[in-house]
């Protein structure tokens, strides 16, 4: 939509900045300056520092830093060694209590990552060690068991096989679900350590075994890469452990962690230093291929692994050593704002700067880097005169990666002001790894979403003049968890967005969390010339220009409605699925039914309500004399805003999920053992997993209440 009276500049020409600004050769420029050293959570003031002066170089002036005191663990030492009784080996073994010298080390992980001459920052004397955020110390020694992805499911899978997991270490492959879950119920089911390794069969089809070369000759994974990782327990509550749901402010109370941080030593490994521990579980235990197909994957058969569940003979163990030194210290977000004329009516667009390593080009750099060609558009937009009708608000988050701590820890602080004044958060973490645009929404932002892809051209195209969205598959994933719109989603209730090129089955491997995450990779492998950086900074700039700009917010009810009838409609299936017997199943869904059809209606008429009141203000065709009519087209306009901003506050239920109290959004979560993956009306969702049919009564009654409360409040 064409909007003539944008201040300052027209709504085109603001266009037309954020899609020339946007520049491949700067972001390259932008991208080497983040990713030339490490910047660990709290432990680089000066990248804040200097993201603030850019931003006020680009006419940002009001920049500035504000920091939090957090909880977090820096790491000091580690130690894995595979240990067999009675063999002959050049070393002794650790003289732990039931391991006395009769155990040798037959196999010591290196748990480093090989340094590249092709790779400059691999070789860094002050690199980020492996390690898990938010793990345990812990000098255990015991039998291991394989558990395949370390899944709830999996789990159960090996118990109901009666495979032994108690007083065992797990060897986990990374994947599937979120890694601090797999420790999580590692240490439920009293097992007392966790390894979590990559396996190159989640690689797709580009692998050493598949005949391609391995990074940095070619595409496939360097050997030797370790996903680093935080093991907090996400899908509790993301933030500082120690505060959650306030600010963790100098001095304020804190709270025990226990039930937010694993208890049991864990450490990620590389395949390379995988590969003897799983050999040396050949012929012990059944093969993973004899419990179902989902079980069978594993990329190392072709180096003799046959992936058997073990546990290991008693005469073979793992002795897995973790120290980590916990401390409290600040950590410092990066907050630029562009005041509007409303001041009620706020568009917030968000990155994180910290990385587990050195580069860190894609996570978060990419972002970062495509973030600043965004300020740097709109800078010269301030420049040219622009007053923007809305405020804009720029945050460059610190400790996303253990855990959205910058996000969380803001949003907990402003809280009463980003519920009365957010219209959307726009997230962008990886801005680029890959080709492949992906996205997940709120429902309220398909529209804009969809409308803005189509507005920037695709640097892949099969026919010239392709844009992104037509080269997108379309498909828009719920809100999960994993990046810093949590905070904004679950738990201020504020429409939120997170978009990125990301890889996919045939293009060159991710190294994430990895020391290979670097510029030398993004510039051969991930996206040579960087078209991808300024394109994602196109997308994200013209988005944050569509709702701060359109008098009539593009936000659309509508798909709110038809995304609940979706979810109504699997929270059914699922019952069904479950065998969940209601004592009267019909009518147990029945009022949930009706409040979505009502819901829908109401919707309807919202959205068409502000498509005519955008029209009438287009067309302006109000004589001047009857200025009280315009002045009502005003008044009517502000009311229809008002009520779009404030709709996602509605489906906020202020107890919480049952169990984990900070998640507040009654449709949205990042399911409990997922914790990537989004879960639609979580709380029916988890009373049927867990067969409890008085929390279903609950939370189907619940659901009904706060789509009812929607609605009315929409009418
Ligand atoms: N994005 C980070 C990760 O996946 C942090 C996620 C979190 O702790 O919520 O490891
Ligand atoms: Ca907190
Ligand atoms: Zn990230
Ligand atoms: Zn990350």
């Amino acid at each position: 939509p064409s909007w003539p009276k944008t201040a300052g500049l027209d709504y085109v020409d603001l266009q037309k900045l954020l899609l020339t600004t946007p520049d491949a050769q700067q972001a390259r420029e932008w991208s080497k300056y983040y990713t030339s050293g490490p910047h660990l959570a709290g432990k680089n003031l000066s990248q804040a520092l200097w993201t603030k002066k850019k931003w006020q170089e680009f006419g940002v002036e009001n920049s500035l830093i504000i920091d939090y005191d957090i909880y977090v663990n820096y790491p000091k030492g580690h130690r894995l060694a595979l240990l067999k009784k009675g063999k002959e080996s050049k070393e002794d073994g650790p003289d732990a209590a039931n391991y006395d010298s009769s155990w040798k080390i037959v196999y010591e992980a290196s748990l480093e990552e090989d340094v590249l001459d092709e790779d400059h920052t691999s070789g860094l004397v002050d690199r980020i060690p492996t390690f898990h955020g938010y793990s345990a110390s812990g000098n255990v020694t015991a039998q291991y068991v394989y558990v395949n992805y370390g899944t709830y499911k999996d789990y159960e899978e090996l118990l109901a096989a009666n495979i032994s997991l108690s007083g065992k270490v797990a060897l986990i492959k990374y994947g599937g679900v979120f890694r601090g879950l797999k420790v999580k119920r590692a240490q439920e089911l009293g097992m007392i350590g966790a390894v979590i390794y990559t396996d190159p069969g989640d690689d797709g089809e580009v692998t050493e075994y598949n005949g391609d070369a391995t990074y940095p000759v070619g595409p496939a994974r360097e050997p030797s890469s370790v996903q680093r990782g935080s093991t907090q327990f996400l899908s509790f509550a993301p933030g500082d452990p120690t505060t959650p749901g306030y600010p963790s402010k100098p001095g304020c109370p804190r709270q025990p962690v226990d039930h937010a941080i694993p208890s049991i030593p864990s450490i990620p490994i590389s395949y390379q230093d995988a590969l003897p521990l799983l050999k040396a579980l050949n012929g012990h235990g059944p093969k993973a291929s004899s419990f179902n197909k989902y079980w069978q994957g594993g990329g190392l058969g072709y180096k003799g692994v046959e992936y058997n569940i073990g546990p290991s003979p008693e005469d073979l163990a793992l002795n897995l050593v973790n120290e980590q030194e916990y401390v409290t210290t600040p950590m410092w977000n990066v907050i630029g704002i562009v005041n509007g004329t409303i001041p009620d009516e706020v568009v917030i667009l968000g990155n994180h700067r910290d990385a587990w390593i050195a580069g860190g080009a894609g996570d978060p750099n990419s972002g970062s880097a495509a973030f600043n060609e965004v300020i740097r558009g709109f800078g010269k937009a301030l420049e040219a005169g622009w007053k923007p009708l809305r405020t804009i608000v720029f945050a460059s988050w610190d400790g996303e990666e253990y855990g959205l701590l910058g996000s969380t820890e803001w949003v907990e602080e402003y809280i009463p002001w980003v519920k009365d004044a957010t219209i959307a958060y726009l997230n962008v973490d990886v801005g680029t790894n890959g080709p492949h645009f992906k996205a997940s929404a709120a429902p309220l932002l398909n529209k804009v979403l969809v409308d803005t892809v189509g507005l920037v051209q695709s640097p892949n195209q099969t026919l010239p003049g392709q844009t992104v969205r037509d080269v997108w598959n379309g498909h828009i994933f719920t809100m999960g968890s994993g990046s810093d719109f949590t905070a904004f989603q679950d738990f201020a209730g504020v429409p939120s967005l997170d978009m990125s090129f990301g890889f996919g089955l045939k293009t060159p491997v991710y190294h994430y969390h990895s020391n290979y995450d670097s510029f030398d990779w993004m510039e051969r492998f991930g996206d040579p010339g960087f078209h991808y950086h300024a394109t994602i900074a196109k997308i994200w700039g013209l988005m944050a220009a569509n709702l701060v700009e359109t008098p009539v917010l593009q936000l659309n009810a509508t798909d709110y409605a038809i995304g609940l009838r979706k979810y109504v409609d699997s929270v059914k299936d699922k019952a069904d699925e479950a065998g969940f017997k209601f004592k009267a199943k019909k009518s147990l869904f029945d009022p949930l039914d009706k409040a979505v059809a009502r819901f829908h209606k109401v919707s309807a008429s919202h959205d068409a309500l502000a498509a005519h009141l955008y029209q009438q203000l287009l067309d302006d065709n109000i004589p001047w004399w009857k200025w009280w009519e315009k002045v009502q087209l005003y008044y009517a306009i502000r009311r229809v805003n008002t009520k779009y901003k404030l709709l996602e506050r509605q489906f906020l239920y202020s107890p919480g999920l049952d169990g984990r109290p900070w998640f507040k959004h009654v449709v949205f979560a990042p399911g409990k053992w997922t914790g990537y993956a989004g879960a639609t009306f979580p709380g029916i969702m988890e009373a049927i997993d867990e067969d409890d049919r008085k929390a279903a009564y609950k939370w189907v009654g619940i659901a009904t209440g706060v789509i009812q409360k929607a609605a009315s409040f929409l009418e």
